[in-house]
């Protein structure tokens, strides 16, 4: 389903992501943990092409092959169309309401009828427990119930890959519950994810894979149990070790 090979990203002369390799099956939950500065964020900015990576390769879905040095107008719009991101900070449109918000991708981009947009937006926003707020505008909302309507508008979107970054860091430590509970629910429903976090239970219990990167690369990638109870590798010890 994804499959990133040799990826490479400098910022100026700083070499920030220094060969990243990772596969994910499609319906797998993948959680990246690691220090803050290794560049999970930067990966899946460059997952989504938000940043321009510098060289690699790139398979995404059936359609999608390339190369990350070339890639064209075309792929551009294919990886857009096939990928879809809740941001740490939410990023919802300020002056559209939560309905208009999860709408907004479909009737856009992808030319959906206003109609056929409502539908599929009234019902992501009855997933994630946001519907009677739809007519409701982002600033009348708390961050947990701002950050669910990011999560229905990326998911309104039907991704082949739908990616996480972060998405809980920015909450009050009691609004974080709800929106993981949202999270789990759309792994459980087969949906492909990475998510970068730090909230180690939920990867724990949650993810298919755990991959802890350091310093631009991956140095661990196992199953929940393997990284968190026998991580092989010193760097990953003492990452964990600052969690217990
Ligand atoms: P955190 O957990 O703190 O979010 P992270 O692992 O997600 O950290 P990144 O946000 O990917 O790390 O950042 C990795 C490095 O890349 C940092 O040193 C950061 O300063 C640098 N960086 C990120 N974006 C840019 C940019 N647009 N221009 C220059 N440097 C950048």
């Amino acid at each position: 389903q994804v499959q990133v090979e040799g990826l490479t990203k400098r910022f100026g002369n700083n070499e920030i992501l220094k060969g990243v390799s990772l596969a994910v099956d499609k319906g797998e939950v993948v959680c990246i943990i690691g220090p803050s500065g290794s560049g999970k964020t930067t990966f899946l900015r460059c997952l989504n092409l938000l940043e321009q990576p510098d060289e690699g390769t790139y398979a995404l879905g059936e359609k999608i092959r390339c190369d990350f040095g070339h890639i064209g107008s075309n792929t551009r719009r294919e990886v857009a169309m096939h990928t879809a991101m809740v941001f740490q900070t939410y990023e919802l449109f300020q002056h559209m309401t939560v309905l208009q918000n999860v709408m907004e991708g479909l009737t856009g981009p992808r030319k959906m009828s206003k109609t056929k947009a409502c539908d599929i937006a009234t019902d992501m926003l009855e997933r994630v427990g946001m519907l009677e707020r739809a007519g409701y505008y982002p600033s009348q909302l708390s961050g947990g119930q701002q950050q669910r309507v990011g999560i229905a508008r990326a998911m309104a979107l039907s991704p082949d890959l739908l990616l996480f970054d972060e998405p809980t860091s920015a909450l009050d430590p009691e609004l974080v519950g709800d929106v993981l509970a949202v999270m789990r629910q759309v792994a459980d429903s087969g949906q492909t994810m990475i998510v970068v976090t730090h909230e180690m239970q939920f990867a724990r219990e949650v993810a298919d894979r755990v991959v802890f990167m350091a310093d631009g690369v991956v140095v661990e990638d196992g199953t929940p149990a393997e990284v968190f109870d026998h991580p092989k590798h010193e760097r990953t010890c003492d990452f964990l070790g600052n969690f217990d």
